[in-house]
């Protein structure tokens, strides 16, 4: 009997350590859902880089954030294997991130977030096939006024107040990424 007991609570413990561990933080208005070992590092990463456009004195960037989504769901089946981020039409509010997410630099970083909210704020999902001959197989917007341009406005406001090459490199990525720019 001690036994059945004793075998009964190891397969409970095992079932609400990997199906219950969902931790919830509140981070500036975020509800932050991680699945992992590695939770404390992806919220106060998420914090610090949110922090960082305060610091920085780009509060507008972090209020389009905040404003659009309510939800940061991070887990490694989210959104495909390519994709370091994702949003979806039905499930607005709610940004998917993957633990690659957390590789890039904090100006990649926040650019990414800020493209995956444009698509939210914007009501626009989609992507275009690219004109520029510098790139192929990979996606890009038509015009200025979409997730590409709201990340390029980003990476040029944040290359006015901290000039560095990392950010002068983000520039530079993104631009082609909008195949009618008017400079
Ligand atoms: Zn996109």
């Amino acid at each position: 009997m001690v036994k059945i007991f004793k075998s009964l609570m190891i397969l409970l413990m095992f079932f609400s350590c990997s199906l219950f561990n969902v931790q919830k933080h509140t981070v500036l208005n975020l509800t932050i859902k991680t699945y992992d070992n590695f939770s404390n590092e992806y919220i106060s990463t998420i914090e610090n880089d949110l922090l960082f456009l305060d610091e920085v004195k780009l509060n507008d960037f972090a209020t389009v954030i905040t404003s659009n989504i309510s939800i940061v769901d991070i887990d490694e089946n989210n959104c495909s294997s390519l994709q370091v981020a994702c949003v979806f039409p039905d499930r607005s509010k709610i940004i998917f991130i993957r633990p690659s997410f957390f590789k890039l630099n904090q100006t990649e970083r926040l650019g990414t977030l800020l493209h995956e909210v444009a698509h939210i704020k914007l009501r626009n999902f989609d992507h275009v096939p690219c004109v520029s001959p510098l790139i192929t197989n990979t996606e890009c917007d038509e015009h200025a006024d979409l997730a590409f341009g709201l990340e390029l406005q980003f990476y040029k406001a944040l290359d006015s107040v901290r000039p560095n090459t990392q950010t002068k490199r983000c520039i530079e990525k993104t631009k082609i990424r909008i195949n009618n720019l008017v400079l």
